[in-house]
Order: structure tokens, then C-alpha cells, then sequence
């Protein structure tokens, strides 16, 4: 067999997927390619799916989308040393230079000239991928491939919690999507004294925020998040944010809750503007507001690995969905519909 069944975005209009079948890659030198067995369809791969705005002017047609995965190496080029045959592996989906100021920092994550898997450059969503051998991440033997595949979120989850110290805090997760779910999960791994799970009004991803483990879940369509965790914390607030929600109101929250000289940490993104009383909510308060994107290279892979071999960290409730890897428009509407957590493609 020569070629492979790749996911591929053809069409600039929504939905606009195709099976097509391209030829199994080669590894040239400083490449792998790796045999897919699991992959899982993050909420970027969804924007490109409805050919939102962020797409139409990212996205170059046709692009085989997708870049969360695990799979074993079958094919490795010349001068690769740290990865061989059979290696069961995944890799960072930010693609870094390595050799600019920020990668040479320990800060690859906002390399200056990196690129993004499944948008930038065709994607995971196929049978063999060819990858270079310095992104790739070897996977501990236990770990189930559905696992290792969603290391792109959970290793958001995974930064976005260790930006400032949880163990012990009161902490407020904002936004319980796939990384709010993983965030709680990670919080409850590393002891956090208390967590308390901040929705809208999309009911599972309240119940799965609580299968997580979050001693708290708001539904914040129907109570104030903010009286209620001033309420359960003798009117002192938390030490400790998370914005993952990227909605201006979460935002407001997280500043009326938040203890002076405590934490925000924001992943979430909006493409409206904030208005924040910096003086009050800020300044006089000495709070911390630490912005997240992407994943610590390489520090927050090992974090993982880390969580992990510790036994304490169960990720498996957010795999909510699994399937064949043809079904992927089945797993794309469930996406879409929002009661999900993580969805999984096996090969
Ligand atoms: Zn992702
Ligand atoms: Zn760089």
C-alpha cells in the first residue's frame, strides 16, 4: 500500500471535508514519520471546520487538518538519533524554530516563527505523518494512545494551572470546554484545597467539570458565580483564576473573586474587547495577571509525563467520545454540538 486516508479540509465553506487518499511520506533527514493509532479533534480543527474568520485568513486550501495525536515511529530519516522504529511517541503540534531568541530562552512556546500543525502546514489527521524528529515526545508505554493524543489540551490545562502555585488553593476554573475539564482534573491531581467549576448553561460540560473532580459547579447562566464563591469562601475569594473561557463577563468575575495579591491565569480569547477598572481591580488589589498560550516547550511535556507515572491524574472521564477514524464527521457534529468532552479517533 502506497497511499493513506487523509482528513482534509477541500472547500472554503462550512463543513467542506474530504476523505482523500495521498501518498504515504518518506522521512527525510531530521524527520520521522509516525503510524497513527489515535488522534482527537481539538476546538481549532472545529474553527476550521466552520470556516470561521480566524480560518478564512490563516488557512491555505486544501489542508489536512489536525494536530493532536500519538502513534508509533515507522520510518525514521538521516541524521535522527534520539528516536527509532517502533517508538511509541506524540509531539508538540506547535511547530518552533529552536534557534531564536525565545527558543533559546526556554520560551519556544512564543518562538518567533513557529508554525501550527493542521493550519499552517498539513496535519495529523492521517494515517502516516511525517514530523520532524525534534518535536516528537516519547509516550510512557501505559498511557493509553486516546490519552497521549490529547496532550495538546491537557498540556494547555497543564500550563495554564502550574503558571502560579495551585497546591492547597482555592482556585476558580472559568470556561469548562475540553482544557476547563482538564484543568479541574489536573487542579484535583496536584491537591488544590478547593476548586470551583464555572459554566454557562451547557449542562454535561457542568456534569463532566464535576466528574473531574471540582467540588464546586456553577451554572452561570442561572447563579452569580461571584456571590456564590464569596459566599463559600467566608466572603475572602480565591487565590487563584483561570480564564479559559475567553468571555469579557468570565474576566469581570475572576477580578471580583480573586483575593488581593492572588493569580488570573488567561488561556481564553475573545475577539472583543476588555474593559477593566485597572486601578481598582488591579493595581490597589497587587493581582496577577499572567497570559497562557500553547504549551511550555519542552517543560510542560514533562510536567505530563510526569502527572502521568504519578497515578493521580485521571483524564479519562474528558475522553467522552471514541470511534473509527472514518466516522470523523460523526465526531465533527458532536463537536459542534458541545456536549462532548474530548473526541477520539482510533486507527
Ligand atoms: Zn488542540
Ligand atoms: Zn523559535
Amino acid at each position: 500500500m502506497s497511499t493513506m486516508k487523509c482528513i482534509v479540509k477541500a472547500k472554503p465553506e462550512p463543513g467542506g471535508l474530504e476523505f482523500q487518499e495521498r501518498p504515504i511520506p518518506k522521512a527525510g533527514p531530521g524527520q520521522v514519520v509516525i503510524k497513527q493509532k489515535a488522534v482527537s479533534i481539538c476546538g481549532t480543527d472545529l474553527h476550521i471546520y466552520n470556516w470561521d474568520a480566524w480560518s478564512q485568513n490563516r488557512v491555505s486550501l486544501p489542508c489536512i487538518l489536525g494536530h493532536e495525536f500519538a502513534g508509533h515511529v515507522s520510518d525514521v530519516g538521516p541524521n535522527v538519533n534520539h528516536v527509532k522504529e517502533g517508538d511509541y511517541v506524540s509531539g508538540e503540534g506547535h511547530l518552533v524554530c529552536g534557534v531564536c531568541q525565545q527558543c533559546r530562552t526556554g520560551m519556544g512556546h512564543v518562538c518567533e516563527s513557529w508554525k501550527g500543525l493542521g493550519y499552517d502546514i498539513d496535519g495529523a489527521f492521517c494515517e502516516y505523518l511525517l514530523f520532524p524528529a525534534s518535536g516528537v515526545v516519547h509516550n510512557d508505554p501505559d498511557v493509553d494512545p486516546a490519552m497521549a493524543a490529547i496532550q495538546d489540551p491537557l498540556g494547555n490545562a497543564v500550563h495554564t494551572v502550574f503558571a502560579q502555585d495551585c497546591v492547597a488553593k482555592k482556585v476558580a476554573v472559568f470556561g469548562l470546554g475540553p482544557v476547563g475539564a482538564l484543568s479541574v482534573a489536573v487542579l484535583r491531581a496536584i491537591g488544590a484545597d478547593t476548586i470551583f467549576a464555572v459554566g454557562r448553561r451547557n449542562q454535561y460540560r457542568i456534569d463532566l467539570a464535576k466528574a473531574c473532580g471540582a467540588h464546586h459547579v456553577i451554572a452561570g447562566a442561572e447563579i452569580d458565580p461571584v456571590a456564590y464563591i464569596m459566599d463559600h469562601t467566608d466572603g475572602k475569594g480565591v487565590d487563584v483564576c483561570l480564564e479559559i473561557s475567553g468571555n469579557p463577563k468570565a474576566f469581570q468575575n475572576a477580578l471580583d473573586v480573586v483575593k488581593d495579591a492572588g493569580h488570573i491565569s488567561v488561556i481564553g480569547t475573545s475577539n472583543d474587547k476588555y474593559e477593566v477598572d485597572f486601578a481598582k481591580d488591579v493595581v490597589f488589589k497587587a493581582v496577577n495577571i499572567h497570559g497562557i498560550t500553547g504549551r511550555m516547550i519542552w517543560d510542560t511535556w514533562y510536567k505530563m509525563k510526569g502527572l502521568f507515572a504519578s497515578g493521580n491524574l485521571d483524564v479519562s472521564k474528558v475522553i467522552t467520545h471514541r470511534m473509527p477514524y472514518a466516522d470523523y464527521e460523526k465526531g465533527f457534529e458532536i463537536m459542534q454540538s458541545g456536549n462532548c468532552g474530548k473526541v477520539v479517533l482510533d486507527l
